[in-house]
């Protein structure tokens, strides 16, 4: 552990005047003075007054130019979590910005994760972004990590592994995502470290065995480069570097090679003012060292899918050592940083870049313009963006984070956990508390599903349900039900039919005549036959016809044309002598007691009755196998009927009034009116009236028609409220 050096105040301040001259300082050295208060007695475990890691959190800060609110909430980021300071006191003395900030890390410091899944790494990454609203809390969250990582030693070992697993799997790739390779190359060193000391300490045995050689080596390659380069009088930078301890661990393992096989242990990188140059230096460099074939990628005559542009080449040197040579323009090495972000991503995820990259490139070139470039409040608007407007994240019980459609309730929640628990779902708690049904899913939120075996979907949850995934479960699930029900409906009707004419169910509804007679009627099977008859499209004595021998069939139909149904005084119905029948008057036409009606079987609903004149019996396209002959008992006792009526009046005002009063001297009853304006006098009145029989309802309609200002009166027989059934 290398040791760190105590960073003082004027440190930090003079490090933001570099790149910040006229900087709020302010609001820097106010920050201090707070958090050396709130945090005053209180020492890391390090032994050092607890200050010391805001301080080395914000130092870190300047070195990505970071602004001072940024720099201020660094100071203050544990405040709110470990001290008695106060919300409200923040924003009085720094603002509502700085404590956002503040607020923003605090957040995230209560959140732990679980799961090491890679999928569930990349949504909790994703969740960080998305719940910090500022790229800020993330940087500055970044910069917390690295200080304690660098402070690791002081943690109890079992620690010291939970954290670094933590940080390989979620703060380094986030770190690489954003661009900030150099704090991804320290965070996955020491996370190394401490994850795998024995491979650690190999690496670092073998690296420290060859320093001397290699500096030599490495200083005497570039010098010879450079000379090439200015006896042909072309400019450019010669760089080097070595890779990273865990880079050559991964190496290693991921294509099983020994040290001594890791050809790109040492890069050179050159950059050149111009395209041409470019191969300029590689015709120097292939002139003075043999090129490895199968080693060299023009990456400028054929760019990667990212637009990354470089001529790689690993070339044999004087002393046997392979090297890597990048070669590149200026114009193409700041093109490239800012596309590291989606070449990274590619390289770990191995897939092409998607529309998330583009968002990273995007922010990678922001904060490499760096606050110094532009200080302006539309830059720093620029970082409080929502970068996954489209999701939310939200954690399971067991903290899993489960990334889900902006909008997602909670029972899209349970549908994207498992099919049952959503088909079994009864509500849900968010942080523990009960929500509404159609609660939307915050960034964060802590999700429990309630469940009971008696709960199944019903059509209302396609209301709540807003991803497609759970939309398609409740469909699936009611189309399903649906199928069953209808499956039971229709072999019931034939059942009772068969039945009725007294037919043995054993003799003539068997799996092969139900087959026989699906076929004979071009269906596919006798699933399919059921469901029609179940759904009312097929009608029971159609499968009959098809069921029974001809001479049976012929006493069915004689027995059918001498059925007449009578509608009693209990409002049952009797066709022939079977009097257990289900009767509903039809909603459309509303008959009456007088007026001429038919009987429609519906199957599973029994027998509908509508008046012969009602316009939704021809719409229906009734199956004239389905109507009976009706009358009416002479004997029906007056029962009051629902009748609609419309009246089109020449005076509106004051005529409900005036037809309820003529209505009611008729001894009848108004179930319901509307009244709706035609013009700005005449207007249409439409009522329900309760009426005895055709005679009653004449004598009202004459009464009404009677009265000044009334332009019509008609009984209305609506085919567009028919019913189906
Ligand atoms: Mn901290």
């Amino acid at each position: 552990m290398q040791a760190l050096r105590a960073i003082h105040l004027e440190e930090i301040i003079e490090a933001v005047r570099e790149y910040q001259p006229d900087a709020e300082v302010d609001k820097i050295l106010g920050a201090y003075a707070f958090a050396s208060a709130a945090h005053k007695g209180q020492v890391r475990l390090s032994g050092e007054p607890y200050m010391s890691h805001p301080m080395q959190v914000a130092f870190i800060l300047t070195k990505m130019k970071m602004d001072p609110a940024a720099i201020a909430a660094a100071l203050m980021h544990d405040t709110l979590e470990d001290t008695e300071a106060d919300p409200a006191q923040i924003r009085s003395i720094f603002g509502g910005e700085v404590l956002l900030l503040v607020e923003g890390l605090t957040k995230l410091s209560r959140l732990t994760f679980a799961s090491k899944e890679e999928s569930q790494a990349e949504n909790v990454r994703k969740m960080i972004l998305a719940m910090s609203n500022d790229l800020r809390v993330v940087l500055i969250k970044l910069a917390d990590r690295l200080h304690n990582m660098r402070t690791l030693d002081f943690l109890p070992p079992q620690k010291q592994k939970f954290i670094s697993q933590e940080t390989m799997d979620i703060y380094a790739p986030l770190a690489n995502r954003l661009g900030l390779h150099w704090i991804k190359v320290e965070l996955e060193n020491i996370a190394f470290k401490y994850l795998m000391p024995f491979e650690y300490k190999r690496i670092e045995g073998l690296m420290k065995e060859r320093q001397e050689e290699l500096d030599k080596f490495i200083t005497s390659l570039c010098a010879q480069t450079r000379d090439l380069m200015l006896m042909e009088k072309i400019m450019g930078q010669v760089s080097w570097r070595f890779k990273h301890f865990y880079g050559i661990y991964r190496k290693m393992t991921e294509q099983n090679l020994d040290f001594d096989q890791i050809y790109d242990l040492i890069g050179v990188r050159i950059i050149t003012n111009s395209l041409l140059d470019c191969y300029k230096v590689l015709g120097l460099v292939h002139t003075k060292w043999k090129p490895i074939p199968g080693k060299f990628k023009d990456y400028i005559a054929l760019p990667k899918e990212n637009m990354y542009q470089s001529i790689h080449t690993t070339v044999l040197t004087h002393t046997g050592r392979r090297v890597e040579f990048q070669i590149r323009s200026s114009q193409m090495h700041r093109n490239s940083e800012d596309g590291v972000a989606a070449h990274f991503r590619y390289k770990e995820g191995k897939r092409p870049p998607t529309k998330d990259d583009e968002n990273f490139i995007w922010v990678k070139r922001l904060l490499d313009l760096g606050l110094s470039v532009d200080n302006s409040e539309e830059f720093i608007d620029t970082l409080k963006m929502d970068l996954f407007p489209n999701e939310v994240y939200v954690f399971t019980p067991k903290q899993e984070v489960k990334a889900l459609p902006a909008g997602a309730t909670p029972l899209d929640f349970a549908y994207g956990i498992h099919t049952q628990l959503g088909n079994h779902f009864l509500g849900a708690l968010v942080n523990g508390k009960p929500v509404p049904p159609d609660y939307q899913l915050r960034n964060g939120d802590v999700v429990e599903v309630l469940t009971s075996n008696e709960q199944h979907p019903v059509r209302d949850w396609l209301k709540i349900a807003v991803t497609s995934h759970g939309r398609a479960k409740i469909k699936g699930y009611l189309r399903n039900a649906q199928k069953v029900e209808s499956l039971r409906l229709g072999n019931e009707i034939v059942e009772n039919e068969l039945r009725r004419h007294g037919l043995d169910l054993k003799a003539f509804w068997t799996k092969e005549t139900m087959e026989a007679a699906a076929v004979a009627l071009g269906f596919k099977n006798a699933e399919v036959m059921l469901d029609r008859i179940g759904i009312s499209s097929l009608s029971a004595y159609t499968v009959l016809h098809k069921l029974l021998p001809a001479e049976k069939w012929r006493e069915v139909e004689n027995r059918r044309k001498n059925y007449i149904a009578s509608v009693t005084e209990n409002l049952g119905v009797r066709v022939g002598d079977i009097h257990d029948m289900l009767i509903r008057f039809a909603g459309c036409c509303n008959p009456v007691p007088g007026d001429p009606i038919l009987g429609y079987i519906s199957a599973g609903h029994g027998l509908v009755i509508h008046a012969k004149s009602c316009p939704s019996l021809k719409s229906l396209e009734a199956d004239p196998e389905r109507l009976l002959e009706a009358r009416w008992e002479t004997a029906a006792k007056k029962q009051l009927r629902p009748v609609r009526i419309l009246i089109k009046s020449l005076n509106r005002p004051g005529i409900l009034a005036r037809v309820s009063a003529a209505i009611a001297g008729c001894e009848a009853n108004i179930a319901s009116a509307t009244v709706t304006a035609t013009s700005a006098i005449e207007g249409d009145l439409d009522l329900t009236v309760e009426i005895e029989d055709l005679n009653h309802l004449q004598r009202i309609l004459e009464t009404v028609r009677g009265l000044d200002g009334i332009r019509s009166v008609e009984r209305i027989m609506d085919a567009r409220r028919a019913e189906k059934r």
